[in-house]
């Protein structure tokens, strides 16, 4: 079954069904999860090693974000997919965690793999998981470290567990003050709306040009490529500019009555023009009619009306997203309007200011509804588009990280330090389980040590000397021991002091979201490809199927894990 580039080939293309019974599915399952979780456990952590992902059309990225690299692979083997699902989840759910869920998760198989040679039951090895990850959830409980929605200081440690190792630390501690900065300009009452934070990746310039700007950042990209000509000189910044907002296009099309047209003469040529010009001196008019000072348009508006708007002294915006559009609306309570005849000033909102902000490669429209910071954007600079739409992934894990720790109000030590201790809590406990299943609860707590030995090994230290040393210190008393690994060399030492800190939430997921991965790989001992009909897209994730059940449909081709994963 492993042959190059597709290893986890299980069936064939042009086979209606095939079944694959009891161990080999189950092996074969496995070691595509194992293999998935190897290709990414090296990027854990601040000194994790960085991929780079080649794709088909040539695009090259650079990142060590486990959650990155997933999304991008090509996967379609139907356990490793399973698998990937997890881990989207856990990114959308909490931000972060996605690799550490799945060193966890190829942990876990590891080890039922050697109970099962032991003979243990898969049920039992299942249960024996979903008792351990249930103790370790309310263990962690217990160690919890309370956040302070306004303690700056801690949550930017939090915000700097979460980018660390994405960038050099002084670009890390950079980038993580900026998210602090957002997130608390807009928290209310312990809570966290990201729907109100922006974040603009715009290339060029270096990540210490990136900025937290109160209001909407718009792209003006588009719009700028018209032969505006800078002469007619609109202002740089409208103060209490009425807005409105056009989720139509502002083209002659539009334009109602208009047929086939034939020319046959100059005459004819003559009354078209005429007829252009009055259907876009209409739209002006309409615009200038409702006040407006500032238009945003959802697509494109023709060079002749950016032209006349311009000159009405009207700063026109065109191809702003449906999102945007929205968020303009809502941060200046404009009402979109469907075509622009039915604009009225009813319709239009009003922005404290508005700002045209040339940032080299791009033109933006700075929004600042005023309504007490409803709106902040941050604008993330620096390198290509693909490193600044990197950033921007690693920041908006970022934001999500804060908003966990601000609105669950709790953070737990990070470096390893609290997987040490609840796998030490587990494998006391374990004793107290009845039967076979507690070899299964020692198995999970052997599996959480995989993440201390793994940022152990990241920084060239000695996994099990590492591993000995926390679990010496922890028996002592020193829960807070873990890798502090932020410092050159790494080294030991108490990770709260060092400001190692993760939300509860990530930890929790991370460790829910590999246990049921687990349980679902090691029980399922079937695997059967439904054809493309019986299908019908849909994707069941039941983690309770028992033998037998249906697993996933091989989308008409080859289940296999693409050859970028490496082995
Ligand atoms: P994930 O995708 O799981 O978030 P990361 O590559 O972000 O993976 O690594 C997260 C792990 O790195 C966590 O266990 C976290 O506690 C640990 N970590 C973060 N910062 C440090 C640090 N300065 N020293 C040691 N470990 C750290
Ligand atoms: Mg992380």
């Amino acid at each position: 079954m492993t042959n190059g580039t597709n290893s986890y080939q299980v069936l064939s293309r042009g086979s209606e069904f095939q079944w694959l019974d009891g161990r080999d599915a189950q092996s074969d399952n496995v070691a595509a999860a194992k293999a998935l979780s190897k290709a990414i456990k090296t990027t854990l952590g601040p000194k994790g090693l960085d991929k780079l992902l080649i794709s088909s059309d040539g695009t090259i990225v650079v990142t060590n974000d486990g959650a990155s690299i997933v999304d991008r692979m090509d996967i379609s083997h139907p356990a490793a997919r399973s698998i990937v699902e997890i881990a989207a989840q856990q990114n959308s759910q909490v931000g972060d965690g996605t690799t550490s869920a799945l060193v966890l998760v190829g942990e876990l198989l590891e080890e039922a793999e050697s109970l099962l040679e032991m003979g243990l039951h898969e049920t039992t090895i299942a249960r024996g998981y979903t008792l351990a990850a249930e103790r370790a959830r309310e263990t962690l409980r217990e160690r919890a470290i309370p956040v302070d929605p306004d303690d700056r200081s801690r949550l930017r440690t939090v915000a700097r567990t979460s980018v660390t190792g994405k960038w050099d630390r002084q670009a890390s501690e950079f980038l993580a003050e900026k998210t602090v900065d957002a997130v608390q300009s807009i928290e209310q009452d312990g809570t966290v709306d990201l729907k109100r934070i922006t974040r603009k990746a715009i290339p060029g310039r270096s990540y210490y040009d990136s900025a937290v700007v109160e209001g909407l950042v718009i792209d003006m990209e588009s719009s700028s490529t018209t032969p505006v000509s800078p002469e007619l000189g609109l202002p740089d910044v409208f103060e209490s500019a009425t807005v409105a907002l056009v989720d139509d296009q502002l083209t002659i099309e539009t334009a109602t009555g208009q047929g086939a047209v034939t020319l046959e003469s100059p005459a004819d040529l003559r009354d078209l023009k005429a007829y252009e010009r009055e259907v876009y001196e209409g739209y002006v008019d309409r615009i200038t009619d409702a006040g407006a000072d500032v238009l945003f348009c959802q697509q494109s508006i023709d060079d002749m009306i950016q032209y006349l708007l311009t000159k009405a002294g009207v700063l026109a915006v065109e191809r702003t997203r449906r999102d945007e559009l929205e968020k303009v609306g809502r941060a200046t309570g404009a009402n979109p309007v469907g075509p622009v005849d039915d604009l009225t000033a009813a319709d239009t909102g009003l922005a404290q200011r508005v700002e045209r902000r040339d940032l080299g490669p791009t033109e933006v429209a700075i929004v600042d509804g005023g309504t007490g910071g409803d709106q902040v954007s941050l604008l993330l600079r620096g390198g290509t588009q693909q490193v600044a739409d990197e950033t921007k992934r690693v920041v908006d894990g970022c934001f999500h990280v804060l908003a966990r720790a601000i609105e669950d109000g709790v953070v737990v030590p990070g470096g390893g330090a609290t997987e040490i201790h609840l796998a030490r809590d587990l494998r006391k406990s374990a004793s107290n389980v009845p039967g076979k299943k507690q070899l299964a609860v020692e198995a999970f707590a052997d599996a959480l040590e995989e993440i201390p030995r793994t940022l152990a090994a990241s920084a060239g230290m000695s996994p099990i000397d590492v591993v000995v040393e926390l679990r010496a210190r922890h028996h002592d008393g020193d829960h807070a021991t873990g890798l502090r690994l932020e410092e050159e060399s790494g080294r030991i030492g108490d990770v709260v002091e060092g400001g190692i800190l993760e939300p509860l939430a990530v930890t929790e997921r991370a460790i829910t979201s590999a246990t049921e991965a687990a349980n679902l790989l090691v029980r399922v001992d079937e695997v059967v490809a439904v054809s493309h009909e019986e299908d019908a897209g849909e994707h069941d994730h039941d983690h309770e199927h028992g033998p037998g059940g249906v697993v996933e449909s091989t989308d008409g081709y080859p289940w296999a894990v693409g050859h970028s994963m490496g082995h």
